[in-house]
């Protein structure tokens, strides 16, 4: 079943009404990962932020449809109870917040939205304790502020612990491989990779080929100047490696 879907999408950014994106399609079904791939400024950070509903930009025409609704009717935090998630491409430090209570509090949320009773905090360290030992975290960083002080990898794991705690249905990752070695990318792509189900699907921004050894895409998207303007399989980014964007272009 077809998850998400937009078409036509515009949108400016609302303080100088410069537009960003001009036209975007895309259809994410049940099941699929799809990589979005783009020359720095090409728009696919807007894209994910306007889809979450940031409030820097305004959508002025196109449509964006979740699980079957006008995903634009929807508050952002409406959206992330409804399982839409974004993990952005640089996470904010919340001073004065512990990560295990920010944790528990955004899990518990998404909970009451679907009618599952809240976790305490014993119980819910038991559902977290599992997914911090598989991304290899220390639980010390659930005692410490959110993202507070953190390595640029660190907070790409807090990411991917937020996903895994509340199993969103759409999980948009926006460069999750940035500033990793190796070892933590591996974490990271493990911990997405199991949460892969035949009922969710993932959007990964990605400029290297590399995240996409680990999470095989169904679809590789070229973003350019706000449209997607090629779409192909995992070849693409194969394509893209060996020859860069203007190669791509010239085949097209
Ligand atoms: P990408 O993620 O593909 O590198 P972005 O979506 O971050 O690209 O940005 C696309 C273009 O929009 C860039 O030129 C960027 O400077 C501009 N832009 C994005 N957000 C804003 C904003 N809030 N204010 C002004 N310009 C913005
Ligand atoms: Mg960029
Ligand atoms: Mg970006």
């Amino acid at each position: 079943d077809v998850l998400l879907e937009v078409r036509g999408l515009c949108a400016v950014v609302e303080a100088t009404g410069k537009e960003i994106l001009r036209g975007v399609d895309l259809t994410v079904r049940q099941g699929e990962v799809h990589a979005i791939m783009g020359k720095n400024g090409s728009g696919k950070s807007t894209l994910s932020k306007v889809l979450v509903g940031h409030p820097d930009y305004l959508v002025t025409s196109g449509t964006a449809t979740y699980k079957g609704e006008n995903l634009f009717d929807k508050e952002p935090e409406e959206r992330s109870h409804a399982g839409l998630f974004l993990s952005f491409q640089s996470p904010v430090e919340i001073p004065g917040v512990s990560n295990m209570d920010f944790l528990r509090m955004a899990c518990n949320a998404r909970r009451s939205s679907l009618g599952l009773p809240e976790f305490g905090p014993l119980e819910f360290y038991g559902f977290l304790s599992p997914k911090l030992a598989a991304l290899n975290m220390d639980p010390s960083f659930l005692d410490r502020n959110v993202n507070e002080g953190f390595s640029g990898g660190e907070k790409k794991r807090n990411e991917i612990l937020q996903l895994a705690v509340l199993e969103a249905d759409m999980a948009i990752l926006d460069e999750i491989d940035s500033g990793l070695d190796v070892d933590a990318l591996r974490d990271v792509a493990a911990a997405v990779n199991g949460l892969r189900k035949s009922d969710n699907a993932v959007l990964m921004i990605t400029h290297y080929q590399r995240l996409l050894d680990y999470i095989k895409p169904t679809y590789v998207h070229i973003m350019e100047a706000g449209r997607i303007v090629k779409t192909g399989d995992s070849s693409l980014a194969l394509q893209l490696e060996a020859g860069g964007y203007e190669a791509l272009k010239e085949s097209a």
